[in-house]
């Protein structure tokens, strides 16, 4: 007999929802029957609510306070998992980011992270050295055969993050590189000598930064970001390496991939849940701050038609988890980045149905597809064998968000104040409650575990 059953909800079936009863054993989805057949030594009835694959967020950053790079303390762990099960999200995959080799503290942070984590999680590691590249190959090995490239990481650029500066020849190098070692590039796209161009005439002009999110979309706009893509697309085409196009926020950048992957590059294009909702005119000042900058309202607009027509493969939050005294000072100096985890398939789900796009459009996005393209075996649906990774949706019980009840350490959403149509009741890491009834269960923490990854 199994151990679970979830009895009498409206469960997902791949390509869209039939009542059912999802049968849980051993961690694993054992089979989805029809209801009241389900057998189990825990029932729990979940007969008017949306059960579907946990999200995969394969997009976010794990540090430590004002840190960014890296998690250093299992609590860091704990709070952004716990984020992400109040989220809906059943596993996420953090850009690790060094100027140091990364062999050496692999362990260190596979080790700390599952100390704290309520779900599964993956690493991606941002490549910055010679030395670093030369550990690409066994990365993969680990199971993280995915790496980023901050392209607009030239000359003291990355001071900030104590990164050194690349250049076109090193990204070559590391598709290369990525290519022999069965890995994947997602490169951060700006051309950042053109933007410096840009910043220099925008900031001349509103020292202030008065202008404020277009202000800011203005010093690197979207043409900055389509020219880096395109090249990072051809240059992956010539070697011969799989590319995902991370945080895509403007329409010139989506066509810009749209187009390399019509010539033959392997390219899948990631846009982020703040190009979706949020643009130039909301009014959340340098809390939205984030790069690339959120966009016109007609970028907006133009990645809505790109999920319409099958363009866009995945979706993911770019979740960093500052704290909100790094947002402060204006335009000019707050922190880019924002926390998105604990507000992600609400904020996902409120909007598409603001755009009258359907749920069963958007589910794959943020299931089936993160997983495939990311290597994820055994994640992103609900078949059985597969993990049982599940959220239970209230498609129709609306919420207010509150920043107090917020999991995330950052303790501010850019949704504060707004109301969510979609509510999160549960959420389930292999079987286990990391959210149960809309509270994170004390027992969670450490039940996730660092999963390896093998693309293709
Ligand atoms: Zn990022």
């Amino acid at each position: 007999m199994s151990e679970l059953v979830l009895t009498g909800g409206t469960v997902w079936t791949g390509d869209g929802f039939a009542e059912g009863d999802v049968e849980i054993a051993g961690g694993k989805i054992a089979r989805v029957a029809a209801t009241g057949s389900g057998r189990a030594a825990q029932r729990i009835d979940v007969s008017g609510l949306h059960v579907l694959p946990g999200a995969i967020d394969a997009h976010i950053h794990l540090g430590h306070g004002r840190d960014i790079s890296r998690p250093r303390v299992p609590e860091d762990a704990l709070t952004e998992t716990g984020a992400a099960a109040t989220g809906g999200v059943t596993c996420i995959i953090p850009y690790i980011l060094s100027s140091e080799p990364y062999r050496p503290v692999f362990d260190e942070l596979r080790l700390v992270t599952e100390a704290g984590a309520r779900v599964d999680f993956s690493f991606h590691f941002v490549i910055a050295t010679d030395t670093q590249m030369a550990e690409v190959a066994w990365l993969a090995e680990q199971g993280s055969p995915t790496a980023k490239l901050f392209m607009n990481i030239r000359g003291d650029e990355g001071a900030r993050l104590g990164l050194p500066g690349t250049d076109d020849g090193f990204l070559f190098r590391l598709l290369e590189t990525l290519r022999e070692a069965g890995g994947m590039l997602c490169p951060h796209p700006e051309n950042i000598e053109v933007a410096w161009v840009l910043r220099d005439r925008v900031t001349a002009a509103d020292a202030d930064g008065t202008g404020g999110l277009a202000a800011w979309n203005d010093t690197r706009p979207p043409f900055v970001e389509a020219e880096a893509l395109s090249r990072a697309s051809y240059f992956a085409r010539i070697v011969g390496t799989p590319l995902h196009a991370v945080h895509t926020s403007s329409g010139e950048a989506l066509a810009a991939a749209v187009l390399q992957r019509e010539q033959g590059s392997d390219v899948s294009i990631e846009t982020c849940i703040q190009y979706l909702t949020d643009d130039t005119e909301s009014p959340i000042g340098a809390t939205g701050k984030v790069n690339p900058p959120l966009r016109a309202p007609a970028d907006r607009a133009a990645l809505w038609e790109g999920i319409r027509r099958g363009q866009i493969d995945t979706i993911a939050t770019d979740h960093i988890h500052r704290p909100a005294s790094s947002k402060q000072g204006g335009i000019w100096t707050a922190q880019p980045g924002f926390p998105g985890l604990d507000t992600f398939l609400p904020a996902l789900l409120t909007q598409a149905r603001k755009e009258d796009v359907a749920v069963e459009r958007m589910i794959p996005l943020v299931t089936r597809n993160p997983a495939r393209r990311m290597g994820l075996a055994g994640k992103g649906e609900l078949e059985p064998g597969f993990d049982a990774d599940i959220t239970v949706l209230d498609m129709g019980k609306a919420w207010t968000v509150e920043a107090d009840k917020l999991a995330s350490d950052a303790g501010y959403s850019i949704y504060q104040d707004r109301q969510m149509d979609v509510s999160v009741v549960h959420t389930l890491s292999r079987g286990r409650f990391a959210l149960r009834d809309g509270s994170l269960s004390d027992d969670s923490r450490g039940h996730g575990s660092y999963v390896a990854r093998k693309l293709r």
